[in-house]
């Protein structure tokens, strides 16, 4: 047997489907580590639930109105060294900053005492910064993955292949549940522990009114339909409100948006409009609101994938990462995608700082 070093023709192709955190993480860090990756997104952007909300809107006087809501993960903290690391070299790439809003009285922030931070100046603009210079296909939604007889990899959307070619290895880099359905004809071992993870979901409402702000940024009230209330203004690097209209992002619980998750969303509005002004005790003046519906928000703390950041099979060449594993948030999309590209090439483990 030969004991020379198998050295390949041509670098690993790996495809990454879900241009969130977690695979645009795990796709830098193979990029950087000489893969040729290609990135695909069913949406125009990146970031995934690291979201930004843009509307526009003309009132009565004929006058526009621009607004953002950050209408996904709020902020986030870092418990580890490595991601706090990470936050660190973003702040200086002037991408992060730390959020400090004046809670309402009552509230307390619900990060353990720990820093709030956020992209600037929207939340998807951490995403943009670590993708820079990756090939990205957006508005693709991959809905077949087809294995070909030598090994590779073919990535089909509507019956149609997408990307260049055949790929050596695929990332799948989004909520378990449309994992699953990728997976089925490949792991489907994984598939079902994906399908049986109990993501929560989200009604978010984005408003801007007319009423006197009240003293504070924020509020956790833990009450009712309500989880977090903020002003989206408050958040460093945000458009200042200087047409006089307040920017809220409301989420609602998950307990109460599963509760009502098959509400048609004008009642929803309602619900959550109604608990706003009993919190803000005044009846705001509306000129502009939305809702959202976010099926899969937020990943539980344990869950039956927990023990492993992520899932490889070097065999077929098949990886899934994402937030599920951890049930950590960003940080664990960050640490799940990081996982994933050093089971892939070991050799990102180690040769790089600790930070991306
Ligand atoms: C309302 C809300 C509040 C949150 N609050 C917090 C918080 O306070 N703190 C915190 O740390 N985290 C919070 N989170 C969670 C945090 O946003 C996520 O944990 C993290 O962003 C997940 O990153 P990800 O890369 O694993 O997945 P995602 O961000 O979901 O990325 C998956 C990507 O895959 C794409 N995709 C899916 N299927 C396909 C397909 N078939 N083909 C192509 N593309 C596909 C999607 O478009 C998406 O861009 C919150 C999330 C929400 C929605």
């Amino acid at each position: 047997m030969s004991s020379s070093v198998y050295v390949p023709a041509r670098p690993p192709r790996v495809a990454v489907v879900g241009a969130g955190l977690a695979g645009i993480t795990c796709a830098r860090r193979l990029s950087e580590a000489g893969c040729a990756v290609q990135l695909f997104d069913k949406s125009r952007g990146v970031g995934g639930r690291m979201a930004t909300r843009r509307v526009e809107w003309i009132d009565t006087d004929g006058a526009v109105h621009r607004a953002a809501f950050d209408h996904g993960a709020p902020a986030f903290s870092a418990r580890s060294a490595a991601f706090r690391a990470f936050i660190d070299e973003a702040v200086g790439d002037g991408v992060l900053r730390r959020w400090e809003p004046v809670m309402a009285p009552g509230s307390h922030a619900n990060l353990d005492g720990l820093a709030h931070w956020v992209a600037t100046p929207d939340m998807p603009a951490l995403c943009r910064h670590l993708a820079a210079g990756l090939p990205l296909t957006r508005s693709c939604t991959v809905d077949e993955l087809v294995r070909d007889r030598d090994g590779g990899w073919r990535l089909l959307s509507q019956g149609d292949m997408v990307g260049d070619g055949v790929f050596d290895a695929v990332v799948l880099a989004m909520p378990p549940a449309q994992a699953a359905v990728l997976l089925a004809l490949h792991r489907d071992d994984w598939a079902r522990q994906a399908w049986s993870v109990p993501m929560q979901p989200c009604w978010t409402l984005m408003g801007a009114e007319g009423g006197t702000p009240p003293p504070w940024d924020a509020a956790w009230p833990q009450r009712g339909p309500l989880a977090w209330i903020v002003r989206n203004a408050s958040k460093p690097g945000r458009a200042a409100e200087d047409d006089g209209l307040t920017r809220w992002v409301v989420h609602a619980t998950a307990e109460w948006s599963a509760t009502f998750l098959e509400s048609a969303s004008d009642s929803v509005q309602s619900a959550l409009q109604e608990a706003l002004a009993r919190e803000l005790g005044r009846t705001p003046r509306w000129a502009h609101v939305a809702v959202h519906r976010w099926r899969y928000a937020l990943a539980p703390r344990r869950t039956d994938a927990a023990g492993k950041p992520c899932w490889w099979d070097a065999a077929l060449g098949l990886g899934v990462c994402g937030d599920f594993f951890t049930g950590a948030g960003v940080e664990g999309a960050w640490l799940s995608g990081r996982a994933l590209a050093a089971a892939i090439v070991p050799a990102t483990a180690d040769a790089r700082a600790p930070g991306r």
